[in-house]
């Protein structure tokens, strides 16, 4: 409960207007069966281990909702339509998530030579690879580590266990993963990993889901599945979350009830309430998740190290990510790099350098020099997104 806490608060508020209850009833009793996309195509390849796809050509429904999902914030679609009925829902959540691992690879590993990451796929590298969170992510999946997993609108959440070693016990990791229009918006995890990449742990579930999507449990946004609830049903459901969790939500719990029946509080003059689970709204911006606290602390560390203790080869790994990014058109590489720059400007010793009248030793001007290559290729690139 702790991790659900430390998510982005949502920044839209759901009140699904323009929905009657009686049509609501029906769709539920049309696409009861709540697996793994019960209806549609996805539906059949459940049972058929994924092969399926050569055999049946792909439903209207599922084209149509891969490509709306690609493209448009989720809070467009609904204010687009009045009515959009449970089964496209399921299938624009389900086409929502990243579909390759090209991406997740980039975002949970330094580039160690080749190409954009199109090699991945086994876990059987040697020496220092094996450490990188996306490596150690693939095999955590690929001996079973990976549980309890679940897509709640466009939320997916699971447990990773890292199995004992001879000097760490077995540890199981707490996992969400927040996305958007095919890319992972943010990411928590209960190991309280502290780094630029994901930690392997995000890196398992997020490639669980991309590998085996049928076996994905899905629901809609948590906003919709309260809104078929009759009164009685409210309050069964209210009371059973906070009977299973009292000890951490109680206080919680109490504070919204007092502000609820409290006419005058902030929470009674808008309409609806967050919805975690519920998607992006039309202003959002749609990038990947990058931690830019993380960015910022890093490059001021190595620069602090001054070029030594291998930190000018860590500054050097920082830039070639950023080129890989530019390369990519992914807008983090532009964020990255004015990043790293503000860090660099704002560097002590330049000041002082330049009030003594020295000169910056050759492996600073290197770095810097190279930095200044980098903004002129980012110039001359243009991302997509
Ligand atoms: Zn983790």
């Amino acid at each position: 409960m702790a991790e659900r806490v430390q998510q982005p608060p949502a920044k839209r508020l759901c009140c699904r207007p323009g929905y009657g209850s009686t049509c609501r009833q029906g769709q539920r009793a049309a696409g009861a069966t709540c697996g793994g996309g019960g209806s549609g195509a996805g539906g059949s390849a459940s049972t058929q281990g994924g092969s399926s796809k050569t055999q049946n050509p792909e439903s209207l429904l599922d084209i149509a909702a891969r490509k709306v999902a690609e493209k448009w914030p989720f809070q467009r679609v609904e204010e687009r339509f009045e009515r959009i009925p449970e089964p496209v829902q399921r299938r624009i959540v389900y086409w929502s998530f990243p579909r390759s691992e090209r991406e997740i690879c980039m975002y949970s590993s330094f580039n160690t030579g080749g190409g954009g990451g199109e090699e991945i796929g086994s876990s059987g590298e040697s020496g220092d690879e094996t450490r990188l969170p996306f490596r150690r992510g693939i095999a955590l999946l690929e001996s079973g580590c990976v549980d309890n997993v679940l897509q709640v609108g466009f939320h997916l959440s699971g447990t990773v266990r890292e199995p004992a070693t001879s000097s760490e016990p077995e540890l199981v990791c707490n996992v969400s993963v927040s996305f958007d229009r095919c890319k992972i918006t943010a990411v928590t995890c209960s190991c309280g990993n502290k780094d630029i990449f994901y930690c392997a742990h995000v890196v398992a579930l997020s490639l669980y889901r991309v590998r085996k999507p049928e076996q994905v449990k899905l629901r809609l946004p948590i906003s919709e599945t309260l809104f078929q609830m009759n009164r009685d049903q409210l309050q069964k459901f209210v009371q059973y979350l906070i009977t299973v969790h009292h000890t951490e939500v109680l206080p919680t719990a109490q504070k919204l009830a007092d502000e609820i029946l409290s006419q005058n509080s902030e929470i009674n003059q808008v309409h609806g309430a967050p919805d975690p689970t519920a998607g992006a709204s039309v202003d959002d911006e749609n990038c990947w998740h990058l931690d830019e606290e993380q960015v910022q602390e890093q490059v001021k560390l190595f620069l602090s190290q001054g070029g030594y203790h291998g930190s000018g080869k860590q500054l050097n790994l920082l830039f070639s990510k950023v080129r890989e990014m530019l390369k990519m058109r992914d807008s983090n590489g532009a964020r990255m790099l004015t990043l790293i720059t503000e860090q660099f400007m704002g560097d002590p010793r330049l000041a002082l350098w330049r009030q003594q009248g020295t000169t910056m030793t050759d492996k600073y001007r290197q770095l810097w020099d190279e930095l200044g290559s980098m903004a002129l290729e980012r110039s001359k690139t243009k991302e997509t997104n």
